[in-house]
């Protein structure tokens, strides 16, 4: 029997296990150098602008709400096939998430739909790069340009993507990235937000600590009510060495998903994800063909869990959670993402994997399927 094939899974060598080691001992194990370091890595990666590091991603777009002013009676417009720590944060800052369907190809919001949204109390978008697959920047821009409005591109899942040429997160408005284990790269937990100058940036270390400013006298002063945000530079030194890998994680990972595109057998009627050379791949996700099933999605994911792989669930439409219902969200609102919601399911990529894991992948695939599909 082969090992259980999980749908992720980190990649840490063992350069950054001692990294780690080091930092423990060295007697400064929060916030310090290796999170000045990681932050220099990060704003060199995307094209020399400011980058602050705190210990989540969803903490990266409170604070980006913050230093929007987006507040009680704003709307955010955003989508609803995205993890809820996208709309949690709008709600939480008392402000409205404006939902919008998702185009069934890409399964990224539909900018075709975003202007009907555009209402005098809306102050930003907050695009999703699902799976990795940018967004259009040049229209979600040209859309923002012409309301007057913020965007803030949630990257959570598109770290070292591209657009036109351009690394997602390079150019644009606020820009947020996850370091969470599942994503193309770690801090154990861990997000960033790049930001567009320096003042912005000075006032993102605010909101992280408690609203303080020290001064060189050696006194300081408070005057926001910042939280506690911050990284520690355990976390960090994790980060500093996934960052050295992340272009050879992310050029591994369409290796991959290339062969899933040769590999997967047609005969099986799943709807495969559209391709893209701007993606980073950060997941594989077929529909399944529901309609044609005698199984539903989570006795497949049983069974494919007894031939030894892991699938995982990225996401129910998120408009049909409690929270959401009793905010007057319903079924049939967004029925692209519904189906998307229904029927995804998130085969094991990761940059470890051979691509013979691919292969079992496949081959597990047509033992599920092929005796449950009616003609
Ligand atoms: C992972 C993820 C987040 C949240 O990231 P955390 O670092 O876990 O807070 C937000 N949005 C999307 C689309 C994500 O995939």
């Amino acid at each position: 029997m082969t090992d259980f094939l999980p749908f992720t899974r980190p990649s840490i060598d063992e350069e950054t296990i001692a990294d780690v080691a080091n930092v423990l001992r060295s007697g400064w194990i929060t916030s310090g150098p290796k999170v000045q370091a990681l932050e220099a890595g990060l704003s060199e990666y995307f094209g020399g602008r400011p980058v602050r590091v705190v210990n989540s991603a969803t903490g990266a777009m409170e604070i980006a709400l913050h230093l929007m002013n987006i507040g009680p009676g704003d709307e955010v417009i955003t989508t609803p096939m995205t993890w809820v720590a996208t709309t949690n944060i709008i709600i939480n800052a008392g402000a409205t998430p404006v939902l919008v369907d998702v185009d069934p190809a890409t399964r990224n919001i539909d900018l075709d739909l975003v202007e009907a949204a555009i209402t005098p109390r809306t102050k930003a978008i907050l695009p999703v790069d699902l799976a990795g697959l940018p967004v259009d920047r040049d229209r979600l821009y040209a859309i923002a340009k012409k309301h007057n409005l913020r965007v803030l591109e949630d990257a959570a899942q598109s770290q070292g993507a591209t657009w036109g040429g351009k690394r997602v997160g390079s150019f644009g408005d606020l820009c947020s990235v996850s370091f969470h284990p599942n994503k193309n790269m770690t801090t154990t937990e861990g997000g960033a937000l790049v930001m567009n100058n320096a003042e912005e940036a000075r006032l993102f270390e605010k909101w992280r600590l408690q609203g303080v400013t020290r001064f060189p006298d050696g006194t300081m002063d408070c005057d926001l009510p910042g939280g506690k945000y911050n990284l520690t530079d355990v976390s960090a030194a994790v980060g500093l060495g996934q960052l050295k890998r992340l272009d050879a994680f992310n050029a591994r990972r369409v290796e991959l998903a290339k062969l899933y595109f040769e590999q997967i057998d047609p005969a099986l009627g799943l709807t495969m994800p559209v391709w893209s050379d701007d993606s980073n791949w950060h997941m594989f996700q077929p529909l399944l063909p529901l309609a044609r099933m005698s199984i539903s999605r989570g006795e497949f994911i049983n069974r494919m869990k007894d031939q030894g792989i892991g699938v995982g669930i990225h996401y129910p439409a998120l408009h049909l959670f409690s929270l959401y219902r009793a905010r007057g969200f319903k079924e049939g609102m967004y029925p692209h993402a519904e189906r998307v919601g229904e029927s995804t399911v998130s085969l094991p990529l990761f940059p470890a994997m051979q691509n013979e894991d691919v292969s079992r992948v496949c081959a597990a695939l047509r033992n599920v399927l092929l005796p449950v599909l009616a003609a």
